[in-house]
């Protein structure tokens, strides 16, 4: 099998100032990702290596730099799936550096759905990198909270999917939710089928967006049943974005892998930052909008 891997920044506004961070920043994971899949890693240590490295960029809402709650914190979703329906995932977290090492930590365990305190106590006993909730707080995220109270709504996960060399598939996300959001709020990110989604017979997807427009669609497995009779996967993405549309109002995107490494995207935001490395590629293709 091809390895291929697609990384995505969110489904969100770039202003021209921040282009060149958004293509930098997807470029590394997707180098990443790609640097675990030819050494013969598997999809998931593929996502995991690539959500990483856009966790630790304060460019993407995800861990360090996340847009901030109503409390004026960093509150983390994460999930991943693997191709043979095995999942994971924590939501509500906070003092974690890498809430998407935590979400592939649990998919070997139950509850694979931790949140809040218990996924914190969790993250702790299993060896994760901890920190102050305050080092997650990136000095732009801060001032635009203190200026824009009133921004109720500016989403944009990170995510990764990935194909290995033996033919299995892996989808992740990370967020640090919608900005200014409510206290405890869980958006679709840590949702298996809304934020995510994995099987090996099909594809796997990875979408972001407004979590509260994701869920009833419940669109990362909607796009995956439109790869169903071998359909491209970009046309597949712009279906599952044409439902979203027509049945409910709200802005998302979505990257999908199929079961035979063909790349697909869409999204309805003005932009989305996205990357993507295959077989035969001798760099990582990396744009802004499609
Ligand atoms: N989908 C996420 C949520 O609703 C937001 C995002 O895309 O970052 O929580």
């Amino acid at each position: 099998m091809i390895p291929t891997i697609i990384v995505h920044g969110g489904a969100k506004t770039i202003t021209e100032d921040k282009v060149a961070a958004n293509n930098a920043g997807c470029t590394a994971a997707a180098e990443a990702g790609w640097a675990v899949l030819i050494s013969g890693g598997t999809a998931a240590e593929a996502v995991e290596a690539a959500i990483r490295v856009l966790e630790a960029d304060p460019t993407f809402n995800a861990s360090l730099g996340a847009t901030l709650n109503n409390d004026g914190e960093v509150e983390m979703d994460a999930a991943m799936m693997e191709g043979s329906l095995s999942w994971g995932a924590v939501a509500a977290v906070q003092g974690i550096r890498h809430p998407i090492s935590v979400a592939r930590k649990i998919m070997d365990e139950k509850p694979r759905l931790l949140v809040a305190r218990g996924a914190e106590r969790f993250a702790a006993e299993n060896g994760a990198e901890l920190c102050k909730k305050e080092d997650l707080i990136a000095d732009e995220q801060w001032q635009q909270w203190q200026e824009d109270q009133k921004v109720i709504d500016r989403p944009n996960t990170v995510g990764c999917v990935a194909l290995d060399a033996s033919g299995v598939l892996a989808a992740g996300t990370s967020t640090g939710g919608t900005t200014n959001q409510q206290q405890g709020r869980v958006g679709d990110t840590a949702v298996v089928g809304s934020g995510l989604y994995a099987d090996n017979k099909l594809g796997a997807c990875s979408t972001t967006g407004d979590g509260e427009s994701i869920i009833p669609v419940v669109l990362a497995k909607t796009a995956i049943d439109f790869l169903t009779g071998e359909r491209h996967p970009d046309e597949a993405a712009q279906m599952a974005i044409e439902a979203l549309k027509s049945k409910v109002k709200g802005e998302a995107g979505c990257i999908l892998v199929d079961r035979q490494g063909r790349v697909g995207w869409a999204y309805n935001s003005s932009h989305m930052a996205c990357a993507y490395m295959t077989e035969g590629q001798d760099k990582v293709a990396v744009f802004t909008q499609k």
